[in-house]
């Protein structure tokens, strides 16, 4: 398998290529080509498979460039992992100039509110300082269309499941929602009822 039997953009291509991914691993094997058709997904895969560049790559492709406001939101457990999926997609859609802004918590609200004013397409964030943007008006949510919940068993424990229902409500209906998640426990399952259309499910 090659990542040129992909619809990806000579941008896409070149920054895979430059990142040393020969082949896309199954994870991204089964993940790009249905959110390339729009289709949602769960993902039940560990960290190590390729699981971030698996929405990262489509969701650069799809992004339109033109659009100031953002198209994509990826939601996350940690701070940490919220600079590292940043880093990843910014990564991947480097020759795009995919504009990526990453808000978390324990940073200055100030510095995040000046990022989500310019141009973004894809906002990485953690469920408190994503919910707090939202509340402020600093983040506008109107045009998101992709909308990636990450680590998703580790929001649970971590007690974040009311704040996601919040956000995934405030998300346009008429988007593709792709869940990744180690587990699938009940609360999981019925967040995935309440909020997806036909998913499809891949275990890894
Ligand atoms: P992740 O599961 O997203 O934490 O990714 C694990 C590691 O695999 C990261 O260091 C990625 O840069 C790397 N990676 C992702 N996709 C590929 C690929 N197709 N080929 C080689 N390495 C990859």
């Amino acid at each position: 398998s090659s990542f040129s039997n992909y619809q990806l953009s000579s941008e896409l291509l070149k920054a895979i290529s430059m990142l040393n991914y020969n082949s896309p691993t199954r994870v991204q094997q089964e993940v790009i080509p249905a959110v390339l058709e729009k289709k949602d997904i769960i993902v039940k895969s560990q960290t190590g498979s390729g699981k971030t560049a698996s929405f990262a790559i489509p969701i650069c492709e799809l992004v339109d460039w033109e659009e100031n406001k953002p198209q994509a939101l990826v939601i996350v457990p940690t701070r940490e992992l919220a600079i590292q999926v940043k880093e990843d997609i910014f990564n991947i859609g480097r020759f795009k100039r995919v504009k990526v802004p990453a808000i978390y918590g324990k940073a200055p609200f100030y510095m995040q509110e000046k990022e989500l004013k310019q141009k973004s397409h894809v906002v990485v964030g953690t469920p408190g300082r994503i919910i707090d943007h939202i509340g402020r008006g600093t983040f506008d949510t109107s045009k998101i269309k992709y909308l990636v919940i990450d680590e998703a068993d580790e929001m649970l424990t971590m007690g974040f499941i009311e704040d996601l229902k919040i956000i995934i409500s405030s998300i346009p209906i008429d988007r593709v929602t792709m869940l990744l998640s180690a587990t699938m426990p009940k609360d999981i399952e019925t967040l995935c009822e309440q909020y997806m259309k036909n998913p499809i499910h891949v275990e890894i």
